[in-house]
């Protein structure tokens, strides 16, 4: 782990335009309040903030039309809050507990391409970085992850 000053807004947009040409369907609105550096390991940031925005990107379609999907940050003294909000398939209730499990994928998946493995990976690194993951989600209706991450400013 290697602490830097991390521009947290330069970096979401950057993971936003990565996805946004896979996904022209989809919506991503994006606000940003607060401070602008996280004292944080960029690395590991980026696992975790690339694999909860690109599943909402992912699961968050529930047809052909067009979709959204909301990213709010805000950035203190002491730590990073991020929201990340779809309106999509959701995850069951007995879902829920496995999502995080190396190699998961929901058996409604139909992603062919999708490993198991992303939140698996997030879940390791939010604990390097001292950091906390929680999500919430009604089948049908749409997920929200919910991270804290301290900002480590010495
Ligand atoms: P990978 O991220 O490796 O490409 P993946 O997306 O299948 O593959 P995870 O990111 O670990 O793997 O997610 C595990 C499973 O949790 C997914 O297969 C999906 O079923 C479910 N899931 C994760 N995020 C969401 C979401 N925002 N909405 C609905 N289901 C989700
Ligand atoms: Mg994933």
């Amino acid at each position: 782990i290697s602490i830097e000053a991390v521009q947290v807004e330069v970096l979401i947009n950057d993971i936003i335009d990565s996805l946004k040409s896979y996904h022209p369907k989809c919506k991503i609105n994006f606000i940003h309040t607060g401070a602008k550096e996280l004292y944080s390991d960029r690395m590991r940031l980026k696992i975790c903030l690339s694999n909860i925005i690109s599943n909402a990107v992912k699961y968050g379609r529930k047809n052909s039309d067009p979709y959204e999907i909301n990213i709010q940050t805000n950035l203190t003294e002491e730590v990073y809050s991020v929201d990340v909000e779809d309106f999509g398939i959701g995850i069951s209730e007995a879902e829920l507990p496995k999502i995080y499990d190396m190699f998961y994928r929901s058996p409604k998946n139909k992603d062919s391409k999708s490993t198991g493995l992303g939140l698996y990976l997030v879940k390791e690194a939010i604990h390097r970085i001292k950091g906390q993951v929680t999500v919430d989600s009604v089948l049908g209706k749409g997920t929200r992850f919910k991270l804290t991450i301290p900002n480590q400013k010495k």
